[in-house]
């Protein structure tokens, strides 16, 4: 039982269907909506499978725009905003990963049109109201339920193609969301609940997606993962973890969901000591009794990168990036000290064991 003698739950209104295929019903959820003029969004990589889904979805298809990018540049979010005027869209279908769905989510905020989230990787943005938009080189970042989507689509089908690397990467990245949220100062049994879900979802299903990367049970279990984690990540607070990947992606520029999959296990273990008994179901899901210790091993049975010097972080950076995570640190379980955030990173750059 995951009961707390106080806490606060707010349902979050949101449209999830699972099935594979399911995409194939996107016309079905314009018209619910009572929308018919759908303007579609992917990334460059992607516009194949935007043309697919604007053939698909036939009349209610207005326009197709396939510049999404990593961090929602503002220049392109406001183009597309022109396109969606342009094309007098009612309603915004965005297909592909975190990227995708923030440029859909930044063109609702500025333009209130409902949003149909068909996600391609486990990031999870689709069910947060949470946008980071860049500008001239700085990242803000807001929290606002304009921007949360209507409807989600997971369609098992379309991770098939998410090649493996970026699977485990991606898969850590949500995880990171359900582990923060076993320790959040606000969470509440249900985000608990969900969290350990997700992650026992994740547990089960990727070793047997990376024997076979094209088994759609597998694949529909990864996304019901992704679904509850991103869930987490929506009602509660994150804490150093995502201060961290916060910090290294947006001050040295490293990639989102491998930075993510590097610092978890360092992050939890480094927390453990002061949230051991929240961190229990972690211990139990992937093993041993160090929780840390647990994600490190089972990200190194994945094959995902262990160290951020393997994913482009330069070791002369490592103090100012101590400097910077611990001048302005979210709220943490564990009190925050330079001196220890530096330890923590040289772990985590070499691709050791997590040093707490
Ligand atoms: P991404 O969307 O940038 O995708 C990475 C690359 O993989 C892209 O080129 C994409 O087209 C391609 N791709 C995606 N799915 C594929 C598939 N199934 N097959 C083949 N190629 C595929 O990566 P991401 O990790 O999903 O998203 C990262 C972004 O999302 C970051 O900007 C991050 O800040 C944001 N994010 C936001 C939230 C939130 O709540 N606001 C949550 C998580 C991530």
């Amino acid at each position: 039982m995951h009961f707390q003698p106080e806490f606060a739950f707010e349902g979050q209104p949101v449209r999830v269907r699972f099935a594979p295929g399911v995409r194939r019903c996107t016309g079905e959820e314009i018209a619910r909506l009572g929308c018919s003029r759908a303007l579609v969004l992917s990334t460059p990589p992607q516009a194949d499978a935007a043309m697919e889904m604007a053939q698909e979805i036939g009349d209610a298809a207005v326009g197709v725009f396939t510049k999404a990018a990593m961090h929602t540049p503002v220049a392109i979010t406001e183009e597309a905003v022109q396109h969606a005027r342009e094309v007098r869209a009612d309603c915004i279908v965005a297909i592909g990963g975190g990227s995708t769905t923030g440029l859909g989510k930044a063109i609702a905020l500025r333009t209130d049109l409902p949003q149909i989230v068909i996600p391609t990787t486990y990031a999870g943005s689709e069910v947060t109201a949470i946008l980071g938009q860049t500008e001239k080189g700085e990242k803000t970042t807001i929290i606002d339920p304009k921007v949360r989507p209507e409807v989600v689509l997971y369609d098992a089908e379309l991770v098939r193609s998410l090649p493996v690397a970026m699977t485990v990467t991606s898969a850590l990245n949500a995880m990171a969301h359900a582990v923060e949220g076993l320790y959040a100062q606000n969470r509440n049994p249900v985000s608990t609940l969900m969290a350990i879900e997700g992650l026992e979802a994740f547990a089960a299903s990727l070793p047997d997606v990376m024997r076979n990367p094209h088994d759609l049970e597998a694949r529909g279990a990864t996304l019901y993962g992704a679904w509850l984690c991103g869930t987490v990540l929506g009602q509660v607070g994150m804490a150093l973890h995502h201060k961290l990947c916060h910090t290294l992606g947006g001050s040295f520029d490293l990639p989102h969901a491998e930075t993510h999959a590097v610092v978890l296990a360092h992050a939890i273990g480094f927390n453990a000591r002061a949230a051991g008994s929240e961190l229990e179901p972690v211990s139990r899901i992937f093993g041993g009794d160090r929780p840390g210790q647990a994600l490190y091993d089972f990200a190194k049975s994945l094959g995902a990168p262990l160290g951020l010097r393997e994913i482009g972080m330069k070791e002369v950076d490592l103090p100012r990036a101590a400097d910077l995570a611990a001048a302005k640190p979210y709220w943490n379980p564990q009190p925050v000290s330079r001196d220890e955030i530096l330890k923590l990173l040289e772990a985590a750059w070499a691709g050791d064991p997590p040093a707490f």
